[in-house]
């Protein structure tokens, strides 16, 4: 295993911070740390970058047990929302810093710069100065920076938050690419669950200072352990007590406090448009939202708002109609909010 945290505990004064992390990390994943502000997602890549000391547990980078090492001999690179350029220096300057902090050679620098710019699309863009560049180009600088020196794991905290959204959409893609090509391990911060899905071979999902669940965005998207990750990744309506589902097939011998539901698990329609039997439930449609390429229809089940998707050229519904609801699946909590069982 390439990265290995096991137990990991770091108390800021009384405030417990991060709580017995542990987790793997296979050469050349990325993965996405993904969760509420203040979680303990920033101080978990701090102990991991050595600038900030664990309580308790052990950090080994390819065997190597890492937590005496100071972060310049970790061997690790660094893309942080704040983590400005040189201002004075060119980008081939900022590219070629570490490496001649490392007093690499003129020729080994050239080439290495060379290299770096032409993979992130920087090409003729070597002379200018960090003022000179688009949000998205000083990003992509601080990328090739901090891959110069060879790191063996890059950390990525936030590192589009300061970029609009359209750019930011286009580095997703770019970061996936650059990430394959050099195939180096990576571990990225964010609180957007959209980037996180979309850039990440694995996900997890960080809450007050614990790992709730990790595993690929399908994994999570499909099997979620708790209500929280369920709310967190993808869209769903919370069903407080379940009794809505009580008249639904399959359902009812479950007793389960909390149900929570998908817009993909939840047809609307006729009588006529479900098989006869068919466990329907009379609803009225609320609001409808356009989203461009499909509405969000909120509907009303017995005093309790449910949320699913209809495609453009299907959409007949109008606020204030009545209309059957099928909900064909759900997530089933306990008491102790645990994943007791999907039904279907
Ligand atoms: P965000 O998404 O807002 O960056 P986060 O998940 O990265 O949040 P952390 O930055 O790791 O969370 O912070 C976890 C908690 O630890 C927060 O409540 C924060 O206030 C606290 N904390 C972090 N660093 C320190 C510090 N040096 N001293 C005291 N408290 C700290």
């Amino acid at each position: 295993m390439h990265i290995q945290v096991s137990k990991l505990d770091k108390h800021f004064g009384q405030f417990h911070a991060v709580k017995d992390v542990s987790f793997q990390i296979e050469k050349g994943h990325l993965i996405g740390l993904l969760g509420p502000s203040g979680g303990g997602k920033t101080s978990i890549l701090r102990m991991l970058a050595g600038l900030e000391t664990p309580d308790r547990g052990e950090i080994s980078f390819h065997g190597r047990v890492v937590n005496d090492l100071p972060p310049q001999e970790r061997g690790i690179g660094f893309v942080f929302q704040n983590y400005a350029l040189f201002k004075h220096m060119t980008v081939f300057d900022n590219i070629a810093f570490g490496l001649r902090v490392k007093k690499a050679s003129k020729s080994a620098i050239q080439s290495k710069v060379m290299e770096l710019v032409e993979l992130t699309g920087l090409k003729g863009f070597e002379q200018r100065y960090p003022h000179q560049l688009s949000g998205g180009q000083r990003q992509r600088v601080a990328f090739a920076r901090a891959l110069a020196p060879e790191p063996q794991l890059l950390l990525l905290d936030e590192p589009f938050a300061a970029i609009d959204a359209k750019i930011r959409q286009e580095l997703r893609s770019w970061l996936r690419e650059l990430i394959e090509r050099v195939g180096i391990t990576s571990i990225f911060v964010t609180h957007d669950q959209d980037e996180a899905i979309e850039v990440a071979d694995e996900i997890m999902i960080i809450q007050q200072g614990r790992v709730e669940q990790k595993g690929t965005p399908w994994d999570i998207y499909k099997e979620p352990r708790t209500p929280f990750v369920a709310s967190f990744i993808g869209e769903s309506t919370m069903v407080e007590e379940a009794s809505l589902l009580k008249g639904f097939d399959g359902f009812n011998h479950l007793g389960p406090t909390r149900a929570l539901i998908r817009p993909e698990y939840i047809e609307l329609g006729e009588h006529t448009d479900f098989p006869i039997l068919s466990a329907t439930e009379q609803g009225i449609v609320r609001h409808l939202h356009f989203r461009g390429s499909e509405w969000l229809v909120e509907v009303e089940v017995r005093g309790q708002k449910l949320v699913t998707y209809r495609s453009l050229e299907k959409e007949t519904l109008r606020p204030g109609q009545e209309i059957r609801v099928l909900i064909h699946r759900a997530y089933l909590f306990n008491e102790e909010n645990s994943w007791i069982e999907e039904n279907r």
